[in-house]
C-alpha cells in the first residue's frame, strides 16, 4: 500500500474535488512510492482563492518577519537534509551526493532570502523641487503561479517561492508530475515553519489540468516557469496575450571548450562530471564539447575509457556513480537522439540502454560518447536530456565562441585553457548567462544570478541580488511637504 498525498489549499490538507489520483515511481527500480491527487481547474481556482484572500494581510506582514518564516524554514530543511535527500533520490534516481546537494540549494537559498528581508533596497533621490521628498520601493506583485520540472525538485522551488514569499506575495505551487513527494515536503516544512494559511498552496497534477489553468487565471499575477522551451513558449503566448507578467528558464545546450593549452586530466574529470552527473539531466549539462583538433583524439579516447567505467545503479547505493533517468519517455528520447549520432559522428562509448541485472528493473542508459561531430549535427545542437556527450574539432578560440553563441540556448559554457588572454576573451565573448573558467558548466552558487540568454530565458535571472526582480514591482513615491502646488513636468525655468 502507498502512502496517500494531499493539496495544500487555504491551509488545509485536502484531496481532489474529483477524487482522481496519480502515482509517483522509483525509476530506478520500478516502485510505487506513493499517490497524488490528480487535480483539475476546480483545485487551482480554489489555490488561487485563498491565496488572493491571504495576499491582504501577508503584504502588510514586515518583510523581516515574513523572512523570519523562511530562515526557519532553512533551520528546519537543515535538520533533515539526509532524509530529504533519501527521498528525492527515490523519487527522481539522482545519486545521493546529488540530492544531498539539491537540498542544500534550499538551506543556501533560505538564508540568502531570508536576509532579504532585511534589505530589500529601494532608491531615495533628490527631487528637482524644494521641499519634496523622492523614493522608489519595492512592491510585492500578488498572486505568483510557481511551475517547476523534476530535476532539481528542492532546489528549483526555492529559489522561486523563497523570494517570492519574502517579497510579499502569495503562491500557488505546481510540481512537475514526476517529483511530487518533494513539493510535499517543501509545503510541509513551511507549514511547520508557521506560514499562516493560504500564503503557499500546492496543487499536485498535470501541467495541462493545473499548469495551464493557473496561466490563464486572471487572480494569478505573475508566473514563474522553470521547463522545457515547448512547455515555456506555450506559456509565453498565452501569457503575453492576457499582459501577465511571465519569467521562465527554460532548455539548454551548454558547451565545454578545451583549448590545445588545457591542463587536460582536469578537463576530463570536470567535462564527466557537468555530461554525467545527474545523468545528464541538468539544465546545465554539458553536452557538447568544442576541442582543439590538436587534443581532440587524446580527450577522446580518456572520457570513452572513463565514461565506460562510470557504475550505474540505484543512487541509494554508496558506490553508484549514475543514475537512472527519470522515466520511460526519457530513454526513448535519449534513444532517439543516438540512433541520429551513429550518422553524425563516431560512436566511442555507450550507446545502448543499460540492463543488466537490477538495472534492468530501472529507466538506465549507458553514458554515451560521440567523437568527432560537426558543430551542426542534432546531437551538438539539440538538447537530448541524458547521458549523451559529443565532441566537435576546432582549430581556435574563435571558432569556438562563433559555434557556442549559434546555439538557440545561452545557459552555461565554459573554457579550460591555462592562457590568460583566452580566458578573458572567452569571459567577454562567451554569450551564455553563465561562464565558468577551468570549471565544467554546472554547479552554480545560490548568491549569483542564475539563468540564459537567447532560447533558455525571457531575460530573467532567479536567485542571487536579483531573486526578488521577478517578484516585485517598482513604485516611484513623492512627498511634497511645501505646502503649495508644485508642478513638475513643466518649463519652470
Ligand atoms: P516540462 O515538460 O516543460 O515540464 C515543466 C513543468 O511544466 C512541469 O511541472 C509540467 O507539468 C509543467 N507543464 C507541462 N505542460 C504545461 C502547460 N501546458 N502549462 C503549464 N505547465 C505545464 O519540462 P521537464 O521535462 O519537467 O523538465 C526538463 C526541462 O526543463 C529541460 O528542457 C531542461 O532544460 C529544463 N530545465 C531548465 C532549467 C533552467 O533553469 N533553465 C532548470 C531545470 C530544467 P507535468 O510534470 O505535470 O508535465
Ligand atoms: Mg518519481
Amino acid at each position: 500500500m502507498s502512502s496517500l498525498y494531499q493539496n495544500f489549499i487555504g491551509g488545509r490538507w485536502v484531496p481532489a474535488r474529483s477524487g482522481r489520483t496519480f502515482f509517483n515511481h522509483n525509476p530506478a527500480t520500478g516502485e510505487i512510492l506513493g499517490e497524488y491527487p490528480a487535480s483539475s481547474s476546480e483545485d487551482l481556482d480554489e489555490a488561487v482563492l485563498a491565496a488572493a484572500s491571504a495576499y491582504r494581510s501577508w503584504r502588510l506582514t514586515p518583510a523581516p518577519k515574513r523572512a523570519e518564516i523562511v530562515f526557519r524554514a532553512g533551520e528546519i530543511i537543515r535538520e533533515r537534509k539526509e532524509d530529504l535527500a533519501r527521498a528525492m533520490t527515490r523519487e527522481m534516481g539522482k545519486v545521493l551526493a546529488e540530492t544531498r546537494g539539491d537540498v542544500q540549494e534550499g538551506i543556501d537559498m533560505a538564508y540568502l532570502a531570508g536576509g532579504e528581508g532585511r534589505r530589500m533596497y529601494g532608491v531615495t533621490t533628490p527631487s528637482e523641487m524644494p521641499n519634496k521628498w523622492a523614493m522608489s520601493v519595492r512592491c510585492p506583485v500578488g498572486v505568483a503561479g510557481v511551475i517547476t520540472p523534476w530535476n532539481f525538485p528542492f532546489a528549483i522551488p526555492s529559489w522561486k517561492l523563497m523570494p517570492a514569499l519574502v517579497a510579499g506575495n502569495t503562491a500557488v505551487f505546481k510540481p512537475a508530475g514526476d517529483t511530487p513527494e518533494m513539493a510535499w515536503h517543501f509545503t510541509r516544512i513551511f507549514e511547520e515553519a508557521g506560514l499562516p494559511p493560504g500564503v503557499l498552496n500546492l496543487v499536485f497534477g498535470s501541467g495541462a489540468q493545473v499548469g495551464q489553468p493557473m496561466v490563464e487565471h486572471p487572480r494569478v499575477q505573475v508566473i514563474s516557469f522553470t521547463g522545457s522551451t515547448e512547455v515555456g513558449l506555450g506559456i509565453n503566448a498565452t501569457a503575453g496575450k492576457l499582459g501577465k507578467r511571465v519569467s521562465l528558464e527554460m532548455g539548454g545546450k551548454n558547451a565545454v571548450i578545451v583549448m590545445d593549452d588545457a591542463q587536460l586530466d582536469l578537463a576530463v574529470e570536470a567535462i564527466l562530471w557537468s555530461a554525467y552527473g545527474t545523468t545528464g539531466q541538468r539544465c546545465t549539462a554539458c553536452s557538447r564539447v568544442m576541442v582543439h583538433a590538436q587534443v581532440h583524439d587524446e580527450l577522446a579516447r580518456r572520457l570513452a575509457e572513463r565514461a565506460r567505467a562510470l557504475k550505474l545503479g540505484d543512487g541509494l547505493e554508496p558506490e553508484t556513480q549514475m543514475g537512472p533517468l527519470v522515466n520511460e519517455s526519457q530513454v526513448k528520447t535519449v534513444e532517439k537522439y543516438v540512433a541520429i549520432g551513429r550518422n553524425e559522428g563516431q560512436l566511442v562509448a555507450g550507446g545502448a540502454r543499460a540492463t543488466d541485472g537490477a538495472l534492468a528493473r530501472g529507466h538506465f542508459f549507458q553514458p554515451t560518447l560521440f567523437a568527432d561531430v560537426k558543430s551542426t549535427a542534432r546531437v551538438a545542437t539539440e538538447e537530448i536530456f541524458g547521458p549523451v556527450l559529443a565532441l566537435v574539432k576546432i582549430q581556435s578560440l574563435e571558432e569556438a565562441v562563433a559555434i557556442n553563441n549559434a546555439s538557440a540556448y545561452g545557459l552555461s559554457s565554459s573554457i579550460f585553457t591555462q592562457d590568460v588572454n583566452r580566458a578573458f576573451a572567452a569571459m567577454r565573448d562567451l554569450d551564455t548567462g553563465i561562464v565558468y573558467v577551468n570549471h565544467g558548466t554546472t554547479g552554480a552558487e545560490t548568491h549569483l544570478p542564475f539563468g540564459g540568454t537567447r532560447g533558455t530565458g525571457n531575460g530573467h535571472r532567479e536567485a542571487g541580488h536579483t531573486m526578488l526582480d521577478p517578484f516585485t514591482e517598482w513604485k516611484s513615491v513623492y512627498v511634497d511637504f511645501s505646502g503649495r502646488l508644485q508642478r513638475a513636468q513643466i518649463d519652470n525655468n
